[in-house]
């Protein structure tokens, strides 16, 4: 027992929200141990490195990370920090929760949307990348494989399954993109006839769109390509509320990490005011990975009371608490 887990503060207002997760962490006296690794700026500025051996050899050891948003200095050698630690281990499923919370500006009550990402294959492959001399034409390979979409589509059944979730829905463009959208959707039809619990719908992206904004309570469980699932997840958030509120989870066979979906927000860095919500909720997916459902639930039940109270909120929530304010407020509620 006892989990340990690797946890990167990361950059911009990183440290803040993550000293604010911790403190709710702690007060749950989960058991949980941490170790402290760098990653991004923080580690470039020590090292010159942005993913030291170090904390990739503690990432694969202990299979679980809780990390804060890093920053990719422009010309390093690498386009994004997260991209390489998906490659690295190989974090195909890509988990994006969006629920309304009470007292937000969002336009819609009662949604609660899972997006699953593809998260390795389509159109972000980064190969076959050319612009012809003239400059007037650019072309870019994407790449879906029978393996790559099995696993995936598989990764939302059984997460639905789990989760007691009545319904998947495909989202793709076979229409259109026969080969790479058309093989996708092939693969969903095979995998959904072995899950026949749980209703299986197949969409259109457009459509998806519309009806999103439309009529958001029509969706459960979102199982969908690359780059389609990062449109929808954006969406997603956007319904409910906005980046403040959005984890996410990446998610591969040896090793899982959990992370807030917003940058590192250098606008308000060093000021305590970030909202650390969307991390903290991260920490409830990790503590759902580690079969400690039971307090996942607690901490979301304790964030969700918060916001009913108005109790210490964030600015952005508008508030006028600061990050540290609204997680004791938020650790209060995690003893009830
Ligand atoms: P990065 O380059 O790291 O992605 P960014 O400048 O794009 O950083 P984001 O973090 O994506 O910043 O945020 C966009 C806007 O949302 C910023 O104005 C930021 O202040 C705000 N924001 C993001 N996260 C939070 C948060 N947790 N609490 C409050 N405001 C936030
Ligand atoms: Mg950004």
């Amino acid at each position: 027992m006892n989990p340990t887990i690797a946890v990167i503060r990361g950059d911009g207002i990183g440290p803040e929200i993550m000293e604010a997760t911790l403190h709710v962490l702690d007060a749950m006296a989960l058991g949980l141990q941490y170790e402290f690794v760098d990653a991004g700026l923080a580690a470039y500025e020590k090292d010159g490195e942005l993913l030291p051996a170090r904390t990739l050899e503690t990432i694969e050891r202990l299979g679980v990370a809780l990390k804060s948003p890093l920053t990719t200095p422009v010309g390093e050698g690498f386009s994004s920090i997260n991209v390489a630690l998906r490659r690295r281990f190989d974090l195909y499923a890509n988990v994006r929760p969006a629920i309304t919370f009470p007292n937000t500006r969002a336009r819609y009550e009662g949604i609660d949307i899972i997006t699953v990402r593809e998260n390795t294959e389509g159109a972000y492959i980064g190969e076959g990348q050319a612009l012809s001399e003239d400059g007037e034409t650019a072309t870019l390979t994407q790449k879906i494989t029978r393996k790559g979409s099995d696993r995936i589509v598989r990764y939302a059944f059984e997460l639905a399954r789990s989760a007691g979730r009545r319904k998947v829905t495909v989202v793709h463009k076979a229409n259109i993109l026969k080969t790479t959208s058309g093989l996708f959707l092939r693969v969903a039809r095979e995998i959904a006839a072995q899950y026949p619990d749980i209703d299986f719908n197949e969409m259109i992206v457009d459509n998806t769109c519309m009806q999103l904004v439309m009529r958001p309570e029509q969706f459960d469980v979102i199982v969908t390509t690359n780059l389609f699932g990062d449109i929808i997840s954006d969406l997603c958030a956007g319904l409910v509320g906005g980046l403040g509120l959005a984890p996410g989870a990446n998610i591969g066979k040896d090793a899982a990490i959990f992370e807030a979906v917003h940058g590192t927000a250098p606008d308000i860095a060093g000021r305590g005011i970030a909202n650390p919500v969307a991390l903290m909720l991260g920490a409830g997916q990790m503590l759902g990975h580690l079969g400690m459902e039971q307090e996942a639930r607690r901490l979301r039940r304790a964030i969700v009371a918060t916001m009913e109270a108005r109790d210490s909120l964030t600015s952005d929530l508008g508030g006028g608490g600061s990050t540290m304010d609204f997680a004791r407020a938020i650790a209060r509620r995690t003893a009830q």
